[in-house]
């Protein structure tokens, strides 16, 4: 569904994704890990291109990435983004946030988005918040939330960049149950993240990254049991 090739991004002096091949399959859940700086967040970002890259291609569903006009409204449509810091609408409840892209983006019938954003709301567990603003919510419904509005799109993919980070620890098990049961349902799903647990049990494979390259990728059994690079192992050994 999404295949990387040589693509390389600079920013000034700065290589922040170097020769990175990456091919992800329909209903395949990538777990991406490394140190920070290593360049998880560009990658994601150029997946859904917030960030243009420099050389190499990008290919999503059959079709290289759109750079602009309608073809990137669909393609931003279609691949979901779920970010460290909520990004909801402070003056929308939470029922609008949802209804909002479809309504507005892709012209839908109101009437029909909200029921579907209600059953949405209803499957990340918020249902009861659906007419609060955002910042009657605790931090773990906001990205329930974040997530559901992501999904009214009907996304073909969702890319999250460590969507947990920014949570009390409390409220990290209710998201990522959400992200699991997405993955179980067949989402394809790219996932930054320094949950561990989440990539043994909800990944189907693990990317490593540092300093700009995809150094290693293998199933998280694989990747935890025997890392294969010192870069790798060195820093399981530093976060395990
Ligand atoms: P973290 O784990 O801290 O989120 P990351 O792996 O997501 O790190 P990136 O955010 O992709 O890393 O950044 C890769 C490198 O690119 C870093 O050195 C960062 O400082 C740099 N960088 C990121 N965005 C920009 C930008 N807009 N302009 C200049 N440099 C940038
Ligand atoms: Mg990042």
């Amino acid at each position: 569904l999404i295949v990387l090739e040589s693509v390389n991004k600079w920013f000034g002096p700065l290589h922040v994704l170097q020769d990175v091949d990456l091919s992800i399959d329909r209903g395949e859940v990538v777990v991406v890990i490394g140190p920070s700086g290593s360049g998880k967040s560009t990658l994601c970002r150029a997946i859904n291109r917030l960030e243009p890259i420099n050389s190499g291609s990008i290919v999503f569903d059959g079709q290289p990435l759109p750079a602009e006009g309608r073809g990137l409204a669909k393609l931003r449509s279609e691949v979901g983004m779920v970010f460290q810091s909520f990004n909801l609408f402070a003056h929308k409840t939470i029922l609008e946030n949802v209804t909002l892209g479809p309504i507005k983006v892709r012209k839908e019938k109101p009437a029909a988005v909200r029921e579907r954003a209600m059953q949405l709301l209803d499957r990340v567990g918020i249902s009861s918040q659906a007419s609060k603003y955002p910042a009657q919510l605790s931090g773990g419904q906001q990205q329930r939330a974040a997530i559901a509005r992501a999904l009214a799109m009907q996304p073909k993919a969702m890319l999250f960049d460590e969507p947990t980070s920014a949570l009390d620890p409390e409220m990290v098990g209710e998201v990522l149950d959400v992200m699991t049961s997405l993955a179980r349902e067949g989402m394809t799903m790219v996932v930054v993240t320094h949950e561990m647990g989440f990539a043994r049990h909800a990944a189907n494979r693990v990317v490593f990254m540092a300093d700009g390259q995809l150094v290693e990728q293998a199933p998280p059994d694989e990747f935890f049991g025997s890392p294969k690079s010192d870069r790798a192992k060195d820093f399981l050994s530093k976060i395990l």
